[in-house]
C-alpha cells in the first residue's frame, strides 16, 4: 500500500526534523559561548580594578615627586643661608645645618618611596598588558567560534526547511484521512507508527498476532493491539 509507505517516510522526516530541531537549539545554547564571555567578564572587570590601582599610584607618585622637589628647593634655600655670608650667628648657623640634614633625610626617604612607586607602576603595567593581550586573544577567539556556529546554524536551517517541504510534499500525496489519525496517534505518543522487527512492535516490544501481519503483508491498515500506533512494513 503506498499510502502506508508514504505514512513511514512521513514519520522519518519527522524524526529528522526533530532532531534538526534538537541540533538547532543544541547550537543557539553554544553560540553563547558561556564559559569564554564568563572568562573575559571576569578580566574586564580585573582590569577596571588595576586601572584604578594604577590611577592611585599614579597620583602618589606625582606628589612624592613634587615634595622631593619642595625639599629640594629647601635645601638650596638652606644652602644660600648658609654659605652666602649672610648668617653670622653661630647658633642660627648650626641650625641651619641641622635643617639641612633633616631635609637631606627627607630627600632620601622620599627617594626611597618613589622608587619603590615606580617598581609598583612597573608591575602594574605588566599587568594590565597582560590582561589587555588575553582579552584581545580571546575577544578573537570568540569571533573566530560564532562565524563557525552562525555557518553550521546556516545549514542546520536549511536542512529543517528542506525536511518541512519533504513533509508537506507528502502529505499532499497522503489520504486526510490517513493523515489524520497519523497525527492523533503521534501527538499523544510521540511516533505514530511501528515497523514491526520479528514479529514483534519496536516501539512497545509487544508480540504482533500472525494474523495482523498477514493482513498488514496484504497491504491494509492494521494498528499494534498494544500501543495502537499504525504498523508499516519496513522497506
Ligand atoms: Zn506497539
Amino acid at each position: 500500500m503506498v499510502q502506508l509507505d508514504l505514512l513511514s517516510s512521513l514519520e522519518t522526516h519527522h524524526d529528522l526534523l526533530k532532531s534538526y530541531e534538537k541540533e538547532l537549539l543544541e547550537l543557539e545554547d553554544k553560540l553563547k559561548l558561556k564559559e569564554l564571555v564568563k572568562r573575559i567578564k571576569v578580566n574586564e572587570a580585573k582590569l577596571e580594578k588595576i586601572k584604578l590601582i594604577r590611577d592611585e599610584t599614579k597620583k602618589k607618585l606625582k606628589s612624592c615627586n613634587s615634595m622631593l622637589a619642595e625639599y629640594n628647593y629647601k635645601i638650596e634655600e638652606v644652602d644660600k643661608n648658609l654659605y652666602n655670608g649672610s648668617t653670622t650667628d653661630v647658633k642660627q648657623l648650626e641650625y641651619l645645618s641641622r635643617e639641612k640634614d633633616r631635609l637631606k633625610e627627607l630627600v632620601g626617604n622620599k627617594e626611597t618611596e618613589i622608587l619603590s612607586l615606580m617598581d609598583e607602576m612597573e608591575l602594574i603595567d605588566k599587568e594590565i598588558l597582560q590582561i589587555e593581550e588575553f582579552l584581545q586573544k580571546y575577544k578573537e577567539k570568540i569571533t573566530i567560534q560564532r562565524k563557525k556556529y552562525r555557518l553550521l546554524e546556516q545549514k542546520i536551517k536549511n536542512k529543517i526547511e528542506e525536511e518541512r517541504q519533504e513533509i508537506l510534499t507528502i502529505e499532499d500525496n497522503m489520504s486526510k484521512g490517513l493523515l489524520e489519525k497519523y497525527y492523533t496517534i503521534k501527538k499523544i505518543k510521540g511516533s505514530g507508527i511501528s515497523i514491526p522487527q520479528n514479529g514483534v512492535c519496536n516501539r512497545c516490544y509487544m508480540v504482533i498476532p500472525m494474523m495482523l501481519l498477514d493482513r498488514l503483508n496484504k497491504g491494509e491498515l492494521v494498528y499494534c493491539e498494544n500501543c495502537g500506533r499504525i504498523l508499516c512494513k519496513q522497506d
